[in-house]
């Protein structure tokens, strides 16, 4: 029941941008709409990642609160009859999902998580300011490292001179 009336809720708030009200179709809409492009569910990765930036090597995770887990958030609360099942159940999906991302961090991966709960309305914009915020860095560090790397230090110096 509870979980009709959030669907429901989803569409009434989503009415400005998106008009499928999907926690990662907001954020694919969103990305799509900065220029950013992407694979959808690429399925040779582990875990199925909803969206997959190549170009940033970087996958994103867009997590129910529930079924993932979310520590300490209000949207993730045992039920009170079966809890046994349902902790165990969480805590199995909650080990895959660390599993899944330290594989994807093995080969290479960025791996980015984003919570049901932190697009909600109130805070949708400042997650995925966020979100960009990071794919920048990212691409940035990325490039740094190839292009950059032994430049570094000699920047660093001359930094702190030109402080005193
Ligand atoms: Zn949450």
């Amino acid at each position: 029941m509870d979980k009709l009336n959030k669907e429901q809720r989803h569409r009434c708030m989503s009415a400005i941008r998106a008009k499928d009200t999907k926690p990662e179709l907001l954020v694919r809409k969103f990305l799509f709409s900065l220029g950013f492009r992407y694979r959808l569910n690429y399925s040779r990765l582990p875990g199925h990642p909803d969206i997959v930036l190549r170009k940033y090597r970087t996958v994103i995770f867009v997590n129910g609160c529930f079924w993932h887990g979310h520590n300490g958030c209000k949207y993730f609360v045992i039920p009170k009859s079966n809890t046994e099942f349902w902790k165990n159940k969480i805590k199995r999906n909650k080990e895959r999902d660390v599993r899944e991302q330290k594989e994807l961090a093995a080969m290479g991966w960025h791996c980015i998580t984003i919570w049901e709960c932190q697009l909600k309305p109130a805070v949708r914009e400042q997650t995925l300011r966020a979100l960009v915020y990071t794919l920048d860095h990212i691409f940035l560090s990325d490039r740094s490292l190839k292009h950059y790397d032994c430049q570094e230090s000699e920047h660093l110096f001359v930094a702190e001179n030109s402080s005193e």
